[in-house]
């Protein structure tokens, strides 16, 4: 689990990307976080991942405070936009990557890495190189190279967002029905509006920062909190 308390993100030239954002994510939870570019998605993760800094407030994760612990010790595993694949590396030594890194030994690594890509549809394409797949693929393999360690936490920025409209709407089905699988808690990002309204268990909205509403995509679509979640959602008046 996840709690976010207070959290606060001022940037050194003043910029307030988070303000005070109050969320709580659970166990095997999928939660979208919603909102237009520049509203702090992304800052948000990052403050949840370690890889930024909260100017105040507390990331509590598994009851724990978690502000000072490094990315390496939160269990979470990411998948940006612009995922980056070893390009040198067949599509299997690229998801088995992290398990080699942990040691674990090669007969192992190969039935986990088997396990993941069939799950995700690339089993076939093992033997492959990053170059010789199709972009669907390419973040098929980046999603696997990111669970495969069995994350307590999934983050993902973004990831469909380089897609064609029909991948993207493959996709969303597949990573919505993997990490439900797994029981894997996530946090997805997005800007689509669509995207969240059809993956999330709940989305949370964000504007400029600041938390607007959360709940399930039936009652923030259904009733939102404010006119702008009513405006953003496109609901009905
Ligand atoms: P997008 O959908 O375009 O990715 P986002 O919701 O992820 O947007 P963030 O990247 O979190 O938005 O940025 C939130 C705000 O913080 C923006 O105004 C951005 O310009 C600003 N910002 C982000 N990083 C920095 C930085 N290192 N220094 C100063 N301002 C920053
Ligand atoms: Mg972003």
């Amino acid at each position: 689990t996840v709690a976010l308390k207070d959290v606060m993100k001022v940037f050194a030239d003043g910029t307030v990307a988070v303000d005070r954002v109050n969320l709580d994510v659970g166990q095997g939870e999928f939660m979208v976080l919603l909102g237009p570019s520049g509203c702090g998605k992304s800052t948000l993760l990052r403050m949840v991942a370690g890889l930024e800094d909260p100017t105040s407030g507390a990331v509590i994760m598994d009851g724990e405070l978690a502000n000072d612990l490094p990315p390496r010790e939160r269990g979470v595993a990411m998948v940006f936009q612009d995922f980056a694949l070893y390009p040198h590396m067949t599509v299997g030594e690229n998801i088995g990557f992290p398990l080699r890194l942990s040691g674990v030994d090669a007969e192992p690594r190969a039935e986990q890495v088997a396990e993941v890509a069939s799950a995700l549809g690339i089993g076939d394409v093992l033997a492959r190189k990053p170059g010789q797949l199709s972009g669907g693929q390419r973040q098929r393999v980046a999603m696997g190279r990111a669970i495969v360690r069995r994350p307590k936490l999934f983050l993902m920025d973004e990831p469909l967002s380089n897609l064609d409209s029909g991948l993207r709407a493959e996709l969303r089905a597949e990573i919505s029905g993997l990490v439900r699988e797994l029981g894997v808690t996530t946090i997805y990002v997005t800007h689509d509006q669509a995207e969240a309204l059809t993956m999330a268990d709940r989305v949370a909205i964000l504007r400029k920062g600041v938390l607007q509403d959360v709940g399930t995509p039936t009652q923030v679509y259904g009733r939102p909190a404010t006119l702008y979640v009513a405006a953003f959602l496109g609901s009905p008046r």
